[in-house]
């Protein structure tokens, strides 16, 4: 199996089926990247928001594992998440099988939610975590491939 290939991609967090996770799968936990996947740009969405509540409320543990060595504590706050690592070294299977621990979670039971291939999906997949690809370029490629059809037409788009 390529370890680039994730389980799952979505263009957002919100289309994740917690039925299938926690019921066909059996996952107990999921560990976020932050920057592009909780945080688009620098907000935290609503739909986000309420999805990690809903996770909460049917059991999963929740956690963040993040490169950056600086993560907003108001949205953690927030989020109420207090499984966090910061300037993680994802991809290196470590961080995340310390997580695991931290959750106390075997890593199988674990899923991981990010928005880039190395980091967060390699990552997961060598330390046998499930790995679901949040490929937010989406939105932004099908806006400009929209803006250009409707230049084609002599359309101006100003809606960006
Ligand atoms: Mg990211």
């Amino acid at each position: 199996m390529n370890p680039f290939i994730p389980n799952e991609t979505y263009s957002k967090i919100s289309d994740i089926s917690l039925d299938y996770l926690i019921n066909d799968i059996d996952i107990k936990g999921l560990i976020f990247d932050f920057d592009g996947t909780l945080m688009r740009g620098s907000k935290l969405s609503n739909e986000t928001f309420e999805f990690i509540n809903k996770a909460k409320m049917r059991g999963l543990k929740i956690s963040v594992l993040s490169n950056n060595i600086h993560l907003d504590e108001s949205v953690l706050q927030k989020l109420n998440i207090t499984t966090t690592k910061k300037f993680a070294l994802k991809p290196l299977k470590k961080p995340f099988l310390t997580m695991a621990k931290r959750m106390k979670l075997s890593p199988i039971r674990i899923a991981v939610i990010g928005n880039n291939r190395l980091s967060d999906i390699f990552g997961a997949n060598r330390a046998k975590m499930y790995s679901i690809y949040i490929q937010n370029l989406n939105g932004f490629m099908f806006k400009l491939k929209l803006r250009d059809k409707l230049k084609n037409l002599g359309i101006k788009h100003t809606d960006d």
